[in-house]
C-alpha cells in the first residue's frame, strides 16, 4: 500500500500541494482527475520523491520514507513511473532501455535481464521491436516500452502521469489496453489521467484534485454520476 499523509509541497512562496490525504491499497487502482496546475504531476513526484516535500509523510508498504539518498533510490526501483512524453533513452534499442534499470540499478546479470525484459515486452505487445531505436517508433509503441522499461524492474506499483495525452487519439487505445491489462493483474496503480472512460472502467477509486488538495473521492460511478463537490460538477462538465 501508499499512504500518503497530510502531504505540502511549496515551490518557493507558492503552496503547490495544501494537504493530501490518500491511500492506495495493494491492487487498487487511484485515478486522479483535475485541471491544469490542480498539482497532480507534482502529487506524483512526491510519491517517488523526484520532489521534495515540506511536510506530511508518504509511506510505501508501511515503511516510512527517510530522506536518505540511497533509500530513495531503492523506493524509486519500487515505484514504476510513465510519463506523458516517454522519456526512453534515444541512444539504446528498446530492449537496451528495458534493461538499463535492471542491470544498472539492480546489478543483475544481462542475461537475466534480457530474459526479464523480454517477458516484459511481450505484455505489452512490443516483442518484434525490441531491436528498434526509439525515434523509428510510433508514440504508441514509444510509450508502450516506456511501460515495458518500468515493469521490467518488478515494481510493487506503478504511478503513470497522463501517459496518453501525447498521442495521436488513434494510439491512445493501445496504451490504455496495456495499462487495463496491468490493473486486471492485480497491479497497484495511481494514474493521473484525463480519460474518463478509462476511470470509470478501470479505477476502484476517483480522486478529483482542486487548488493543491483532493476535494473528493469516490467510486467511479459516485464521481462522475453525482459528485459533492461544485467544483467537480464543474470541472466535469467542462470536459464531459
Ligand atoms: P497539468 O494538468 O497541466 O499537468 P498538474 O495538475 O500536473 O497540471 P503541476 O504540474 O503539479 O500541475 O503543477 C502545480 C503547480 O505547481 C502549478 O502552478 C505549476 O506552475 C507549479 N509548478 C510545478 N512544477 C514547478 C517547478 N518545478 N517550479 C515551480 N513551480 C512549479
Ligand atoms: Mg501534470
Amino acid at each position: 500500500a501508499i499512504e500518503i499523509c497530510g502531504l505540502h509541497k511549496w515551490f518557493d512562496e507558492h503552496h503547490v500541494l495544501k494537504g493530501v490525504d490518500m491511500t492506495v491499497d495493494s491492487s487498487d487502482v487511484i485515478v486522479i482527475i483535475g485541471a491544469s496546475g490542480s498539482g497532480k504531476s507534482t502529487l506524483l513526484r512526491c510519491v517517488n520523491r523526484l520532489e521534495t516535500y515540506e511536510k506530511g509523510v508518504v509511506r510505501v508498504h508501511g515503511e516510512d520514507v527517510p530522506e536518505d539518498e540511497g533509500y530513495i533510490n531503492k523506493l524509486r526501483a519500487r515505484l514504476g513511473m510513465v510519463f506523458q512524453n516517454f522519456n526512453l533513452f534515444p541512444h539504446m534499442t528498446v530492449l537496451g532501455n528495458v534493461i538499463e534499470g535492471p542491470t544498472q540499478v539492480k546489478k543483475m546479470k544481462k542475461k537475466e535481464a534480457v530474459e526479464i525484459g523480454r517477458h516484459y515486452l511481450a505484455k505489452v505487445g512490443m516483442s518484434d521491436k525490441e531491436d528498434a531505436y526509439p525515434q523509428t517508433l510510433s508514440g504508441g509503441q514509444k510509450q508502450r516500452a516506456a511501460i515495458a522499461r518500468a515493469l521490467a524492474m518488478e515494481p510493487e506499483a506503478m504511478l503513470f502521469d497522463e501517459p496518453t495525452s501525447a498521442l495521436d487519439p488513434e494510439l491512445v487505445g493501445e496504451v490504455l489496453s496495456v495499462m487495463r491489462n496491468l490493473a486486471e493483474d492485480g497491479m497497484t496503480m495511481i494514474v493521473v489521467t484525463h480519460e474518463m472512460g478509462f476511470a470509470r472502467e478501470v479505477a476502484d477509486t476517483v480522486g478529483f484534485m482542486d487548488g493543491g488538495s483532493i476535494l473528493e473521492f469516490g467510486t467511479p460511478e459516485a464521481i462522475f454520476n453525482h459528485p459533492e463537490q461544485q467544483r467537480t460538477q464543474e470541472f466535469l462538465g467542462q470536459i464531459l
